[in-house]
């Protein structure tokens, strides 16, 4: 299984802080049958400054740490960016990290609405050819309020939506779990993440996850949801992560 939403990196953000808590995490991963994470560190959110290069650093620094330890899992270098009026800057700037270096590029809202720059970033990102890649829609209160407004970014933007296996099993709350099974069912979620921050109390729960979408949606949508995950880190077949409608 490939995780494509993870807080992995020692002391990047509020992901682990040494590089023994990291490793744990990712001994935990592997048990919960995770062989690829896409480490997905904060950019721009709470004056985190993870740029692409220094994040490319990282991964091979712990991909070499991961396997001096024995331990067979893979990092992909990935970003979380925060969306804030700074984006054309930070891609002029080549501060962006793309998912596995693909054109996907993971996004987070702010959780309590929509910002105004909104349809301006996805303009310019249509434009340079990438694909945005919201992070758990389900826990932002606009889209709980007004989930159906996604089907525009989705369908006129290649806008793709990434929800967390945390929300899928209740983590946080009803109106979360409710709003990401709705976006499940609707077929509007193309691709799953941890959102992983440790061992406590944001851990993988990927096998649940996993398990709440195949009861909600079959086993033949989760599976596309894995072959989507297997497209991202494979850069040759990009362009075929499609909009599956539920019609
Ligand atoms: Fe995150």
């Amino acid at each position: 299984m490939i995780d494509t939403h993870c807080h992995i990196l020692p002391g990047m953000d509020d992901g682990p802080r040494s590089m023994d808590a990291a490793l744990r995490m990712a001994a935990s991963a592997v048990r919960d049958g995770i062989q690829t994470i896409i480490a997905t560190p904060h950019h721009t959110a709470k004056r985190y400054n993870n740029t692409a290069r220094k994040i490319q650093r990282r991964v091979g620094l712990f991909n070499g740490k991961l396997k001096k330890h024995n331990i067979p899992l893979r990092i992909l270098p990935g970003q979380e960016y925060r969306l804030t009026d700074s984006f054309r800057a930070e891609h002029r700037a080549r501060r962006l990290q793309p998912l596995a270096g693909s054109s996907y590029l993971l996004v987070e809202l702010p959780s309590r609405m929509i910002p105004g720059c909104l349809y301006e970033f996805f303009t310019y990102m249509k434009h340079h050819g990438i694909h945005p890649v919201i992070a758990h829609p389900e826990r932002n209160l606009e889209i709980i309020d007004n989930p159906d407004q996604v089907l525009d970014w989705i369908e006129n933007y290649g806008v793709r939506l990434q929800v967390t296996t945390q929300s899928l099993i209740g983590v946080f709350g009803r109106n979360v779990q409710e709003t990401a099974s709705y976006l499940c069912r609707k077929h509007w979620i193309h691709l799953v993440g941890s959102d992983a921050h440790n061992l406590s109390l944001r851990n993988f729960h990927f096998q649940e996850g996993y398990e709440a979408i195949k009861q909600m949606c079959g086993s033949s949508y989760l599976k596309m949801l894995q072959e989507h995950a297997a497209k991202l880190i494979n850069g040759s077949t990009l362009a075929s992560l499609h909009h599956h409608s539920s019609e």
